[in-house]
């Protein structure tokens, strides 16, 4: 269970004497240095590796601020909120979701900088707590700007996973791991032409991938019945996960840290505070707490990121748009459906295509539901999903789960054998909004024109399995360290 709205660790944390910055308690160096090995590989390459094909991140990231955002100052507002909180930490990251947690993560595994994670509500109740848990390459293609990043982020999953192993954990148990291979499954002449032309482009980037005929799918996968003109592409290195195991354990891993990491959830953030004197944001106002930072502050708030952005330079000349836009997904879990068992990751390759529609003015055209299925680590199968551009409604649509349900069913016919409202009673809709990018692609660097903000958003359907990547590409960005994967396709210079 995740626990919510409490502040853990921060009693080893000093608060804030006064404004003036050179008073401030400077915690990284006061805390107690305690690094856990708790899901961290020490073979794993060091935050700054001295490798030659890393990326200087300097190198590709000479950009100008250029534009000028007039912020409160804190020099004229008063250094602690209105109830007396005002704390300092290294690093400042709005939003909890997997994408802040595991930037939390990295910070603390691999500097010594102390920590603070802020949400307006808690873990999981972003996107994240709807992810159906997929971490797959099946659907990414070589070609895109995305791969370099997804394929970092599945090596250091697995390395995770198997790190725990090592410290006789079990990963299933701690991460809801499960590799069980994925399949991309076309059930026409033009799909299985796309396949066989993917299987080839996922085997030339070097992954183990194979082009299954009608037989040998069914073979694998005997619950479905799509007829003979079907076939995949497996990989069956693909691995899933639970995102609220695995939420769970990254926050607990990151409490591990203690006096260097703070939680502050039921807090939302409600204004950046501007330093008079080098125009260097200094802090976030949270409705109860004032948290400094010193190095860093980062905007991990999924499809709230944009709005948040602008409603946070509302007082100044602000010409940054950020358009990131909240994409409407439901997921049906059904506990312990025993009428039906699949072996790996199912996904139709119409889920591709749905994926990459933009917004267009014809609603219908952008709203769709694409067959995935899933078995967690308890037996239940995981049904998706949809998508759709309905605002922040949050709201279930019973429509689109019977559509869901209806979908799943020409994939698995016995389905059609038992009424959706017999199973409605053993099932859960599990609903998110997926922080959509009109190009697809995460932003993730500094935010123009406030020194100091970094924005790590933007992930649509894939922040779970670009979770890590996405940590480690922040931190090296913070820290000026090289990184693995180039960042210049999710900078925010020239999509914003
Ligand atoms: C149905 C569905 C299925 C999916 N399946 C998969 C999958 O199988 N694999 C995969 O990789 N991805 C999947 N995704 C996508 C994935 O869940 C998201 O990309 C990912 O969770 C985004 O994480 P995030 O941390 O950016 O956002 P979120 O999880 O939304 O977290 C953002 C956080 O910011 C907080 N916040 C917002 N405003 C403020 C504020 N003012 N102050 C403080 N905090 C604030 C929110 O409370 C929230 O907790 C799925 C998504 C959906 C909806």
């Amino acid at each position: 269970m995740l626990h919510s709205n409490h502040m853990v660790s921060a009693s080893s944390l000093r608060p804030c004497p006064s404004s003036s910055p050179s008073s401030r308690t400077a915690i990284a160096s006061c805390s107690s240095r305690h690094f856990c090995n708790f899901g961290f590989n020490p073979k794993w390459p060091p935050i700054n590796p001295n490798q030659s094909r890393n990326l200087s991140f300097s190198h590709v990231y000479g950009y100008k601020p250029a534009i000028f955002c007039a912020l409160k100052d804190v020099k004229s507002s008063s250094s602690t909120s209105h109830n007396g909180n005002a704390l300092e930490f290294d690093v400042v990251i709005i939003g909890a979701g997997i994408i802040g947690l595991t930037i939390a993560r990295q910070f603390l595994i691999g500097s010594d900088l102390s920590v603070a994670v802020v949400d307006k509500a808690v873990p999981c109740s972003g996107a994240t707590g709807a992810g159906q848990g997929y971490l797959w390459m099946a659907h990414k293609s070589p070609s895109s700007d995305i791969w370099e990043l997804a394929l970092r982020s599945h090596r250091l999953w697995e390395g995770l996973a198997e790190t725990l192993r090592d410290q006789g954990l079990n990963p299933s148990e701690e991460l809801g791991w499960r590799k069980t291979g994925s399949l991309l499954i076309g059930r026409t002449h033009e799909e299985l032409d796309m396949l066989k032309r993917k299987v080839k482009q996922l085997s030339g980037a070097g992954l183990d991938a194979e082009y299954l005929s009608g037989a040998d799918l069914l073979s694998m996968e005997p619950a479905l019945l799509i007829g003979d003109n079907c076939g995949a592409a497996f990989l069956p290195n693909d691995c899933q996960l639970d995102a609220h195991s695995t939420a769970a354990f990254i926050q607990k891993a990151n409490r591990h840290f203690k006096g260097r990491y703070a939680e502050f959830f039921h807090d939302p953030v409600t204004d950046l505070l501007r330093s008079g004197s080098n125009g260097k944001i200094e802090a976030v106002q949270t409705s109860k707490t004032t948290l400094y930072s010193k190095k860093a502050i980062v905007l991990a708030a999924g499809c709230w990121s944009g709005t948040l952005l602008r409603d946070l330079l509302r007082e100044g000349k602000t010409v940054l748009d950020v358009p990131i836009m909240p994409r409407k997904g439901h997921l049906l879990a059904i506990d312990n459906f025993s009428a039906l068992h699949v072996n790996h990751g199912l996904m139709e390759v119409g889920y591709v295509n749905h994926q990459a529609l933009t917004l267009a003015k014809d609603f219908e055209q952008t709203s769709s539901v694409s067959m995935t299925a899933t078995m967690d680590v308890q037996g239940n199968l995981v049904l998706g999903s949809s998508r759709e551009f309905a605002g922040f409604n949050t709201e279930m649509n019973e429509f689109i789960v019977a559509r869901i349900w209806e979908r799943a069913s020409e994939f698995f016919p016995m389905m059609k054998e038992i009424s959706f409202s017999d199973i409605k009673s053993s099932s859960k809709v599990r609903i998110g909004l997926r922080p959509y990018m009109f190009d697809g692609k995460p932003v993730i660097g500094p935010v123009p024109g406030l020194l100091n903000v970094f924005i790590a958003s933007g992930h649509e359907g894939g922040g779970l399995s670009m979770a890590l990547g996405t940590a480690e590409m922040i931190a090296n960005m913070v820290l000026g360290s090289p990184g693995k994967v180039d960042p210049t396709p999710f900078l925010v210079q020239g999509r914003c």
